[in-house]
């Protein structure tokens, strides 16, 4: 998490007025930590005002600042994997060989049908039928890799 300016201005402030964290306000907690920490409120600002703050342990504090940003991106991650590699692919069916995993191969099935990778393919088969249209020296005008013009207007 980006951490703001006033991040330890703040965090000096609250200590010096109401002393160390020293307990978890988490009414669900594990008590897997015996360190506490002074933990900005979801939504609030860091402000002196002791109200936007609450008392938790490491533990606790860790996984209440999963920010949305991050939970975004865990959710984007799970529905847009990544296209794997002819190579990862096979290393992966390899390595479970003799396992039952039946979902893997509808999974992926899914990706590799994903539209995004079609219209990639698409704008590159354009790109290249528009080049074969151009006469050499146009060609070598727009996309040569020795582009005087472009040299020197750089
Ligand atoms: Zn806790």
């Amino acid at each position: 998490m980006k951490k703001p300016k006033n991040y330890s201005a703040i965090h000096c402030w609250i200590r010096s007025h109401y002393g160390k964290a020293n307990h978890c306000e988490n009414p669900n907690c594990k008590h897997l930590s015996n360190s506490y920490d002074w933990a900005l409120k979801q939504g609030y600002q860091y402000e002196r005002d002791v109200n936007n703050f609450m008392q938790l342990c490491h533990s606790c504090h860790k996984n209440y600042d999963m920010t949305d940003q991050t939970r975004i991106n865990l959710w984007l991650s799970k529905q847009f994997p990544k296209p794997v590699s002819l190579e990862t692919r096979q290393k992966m069916s390899n390595s479970r060989k003799g396992k039952t995993w039946p979902s893997m191969g509808d999974y992926f099935k899914s990706i590799n049908s994903l539209p995004r990778l079609e219209a990639h393919k698409k704008q590159r088969e354009t790109l290249r039928y528009n080049i074969s249209l151009l006469t050499p020296e146009e060609r070598k005008e727009k996309y040569g890799r020795h582009n005087k013009k472009n040299k020197n207007t750089l």
